[in-house]
């Protein structure tokens, strides 16, 4: 199973987050879905990892350093 990308940078936030969790798709869930709820608020829910799946990038797809952050979606 190819690895994935949950990347906080990717979104604005109230706190700037740099966080990016790489690893297969189960753990970056696990952990995205925590840090959603310990850091950003979030109430660790099966519609937010609904969420968190679809914002998944491939692993290969890693930018290091800085990237501009988008408007979350929705
Ligand atoms: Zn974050």
């Amino acid at each position: 199973m190819a690895r994935k990308i949950a990347d906080c940078r990717r979104f604005e936030s109230d706190n700037n987050c740099s966080l990016t969790i790489i690893g297969e798709e189960d753990e970056v869930l696990d952990a995205a879905a925590q840090h959603a709820a310990a850091a950003h608020g979030h109430q660790d829910s099966p519609k937010l990892r609904e969420q968190l799946r679809a914002m998944l990038e491939p692993e290969d797809s890693y930018i290091p350093g800085a990237r501009q952050a988008e408007p979350l979606p929705g």
